[in-house]
């Protein structure tokens, strides 16, 4: 027998990520590899490193895409900033916290943990709190967007409070990047990652990192050599700083970082500010939508994401036949819940290209038809009414 070409069939993205990926990104993809050191692919690069600044509202010189997914985004962050025998306050209210205790741990140094309950964002004055009883931590880790509940965290007054209490942060907005307001300067976070794969909309595997002069004084004051070799940024500022000579530090995922060039290109196009307020408008119609058909969002109003909608499953209906009956019928996935979550929730994602109206309407009118053949007393057509009334259509 002989193995033929794979060829995946068309989905509709609409879980926690990867999600819909641009067309004009999947073409970019397609062009031609030439070496990393071809002077075309250095010049593409610095182009890479201007719109990842824009992307993240930064001057860091150091502001790079790591060659490899979100989770070693995070892993650069916490292996370079943190030295065995450092305390730092790690928020956890999801998933996503976790990790970072667990990078922390790892890294030889103590986590104290901040914690709140699933499904809402940090709460400030328990950072405070922490940062007071322990006037040794000199770092502070959060999530800026929670991807398994769908809770946005107030990164500006976090970090605020950090540096009131002289340490570094550490934000994860892998989620948040693209979709929600982010303002790496304004806000003064000293380290930052991110995903290719969520509002980027680009393919999965690529984390788009930045560190500011704190972090790279911390990194170069280090005392102990960064236990990783690829992620151990002072090598790696040897290919990227200004300046440098490129030297070969590993082969760059040439096609995957076209690819990110694209889909940086297009977001600068529409306009960060108006990237949000689309995430934000297709959200508010998926609301109406979803709450026609009798469902809640997990997250207080206030601290909502509208890149990704936690929502309660109903009693009585089977969660895991709901999101088979989309995939097998619609040719449509969305996410399942994690951790305490699991079986509770389904995640459904409005992330960059994907968050648009024929993908709100799709999802409803799916989730009815899953709902309604599981014996859901439901009004037939009223989801896609309630998201076209917000829309004013
Ligand atoms: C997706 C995600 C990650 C991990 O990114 P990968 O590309 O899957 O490694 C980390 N943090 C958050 C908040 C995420 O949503």
């Amino acid at each position: 027998m002989t193995t033929s070409s794979f060829h995946p069939p068309v989905r509709t993205l609409m879980g926690p990520g990867p999600s819909d990926v641009n067309p004009r990104v999947l073409a970019a993809m397609s062009r031609p590899t030439i070496g990393h050191l071809d002077p075309v692919f250095v010049d593409m690069m610095d182009e890479m490193k201007a719109l990842l600044q824009y992307a993240f509202q930064t001057k860091n010189e150091l502001t790079l895409p790591v060659s490899a997914p979100g989770s070693a985004g995070m892993e650069m962050c916490f292996v370079n900033l943190v030295q065995p025998g450092d305390t730092v306050i790690v928020c956890i209210n999801g998933v996503f916290g976790m990790r970072m205790k667990e990078n922390v741990e790892r890294c030889g140094a103590t986590a104290v943990v901040v914690e709140d309950t699933w499904g809402h964002p940090v709460d400030p004055q328990k950072l405070e709190d922490a940062l007071k009883a322990h006037p040794e931590a000199n770092t502070v880790a959060f999530v800026h967007a929670e991807t398994s509940t769908g809770a946005c965290s107030d990164a500006k007054t976090l970090t605020e409070i950090a540096h009131r209490h002289d340490c570094l942060v550490i934000v994860d907005s892998v989620t948040g990047l693209g979709g929600v307001e982010l303002r790496v300067d304004d806000w003064g976070i000293d380290a930052i990652y991110s995903g290719s794969q969520k509002c980027l909309s680009c393919t999965p595997g690529l984390s788009p990192v930045s560190f500011n002069d704190a972090a790279v004084a911390r990194i170069k004051a280090r005392e102990h050599k960064v236990q990783s070799w690829f992620l151990d940024l002072t090598l790696v500022m040897g290919y990227w700083g200004s300046g440098t000579k490129r030297a070969y530090h590993h082969t760059a995922p040439i096609n995957a970082l076209y690819a990110l060039h694209e889909s940086l290109v297009i977001l600068q196009e529409e306009g960060l500010e108006n990237s949000w307020a689309r995430h934000r408008a297709h959200h508010e119609a998926l609301r109406a939508g979803l709450e026609s058909l009798g469902l809640e969002l997990i997250v207080p109003r206030d601290h909502r994401l509208p890149q990704l909608n936690a929502v309660r499953v109903p009693d009585g209906i089977d969660e895991a036949a709901v999101r088979k009956m989309l995939l097998d019928d619609f040719s449509l996935e969305i996410g399942a819940g994690l951790g305490p979550l699991a079986g509770k929730v389904w995640r459904i994602g409005l992330m960059g290209y994907g968050a648009n109206r024929r993908n709100v309407l799709l999802c409803l009118s799916a989730l009815e038809s899953a709902m309604a053949a599981q014996g859901a007393d439901i009004r037939s057509g009223g989801a896609v009414a309630a998201a076209m009334a917000v829309y004013g259509a």
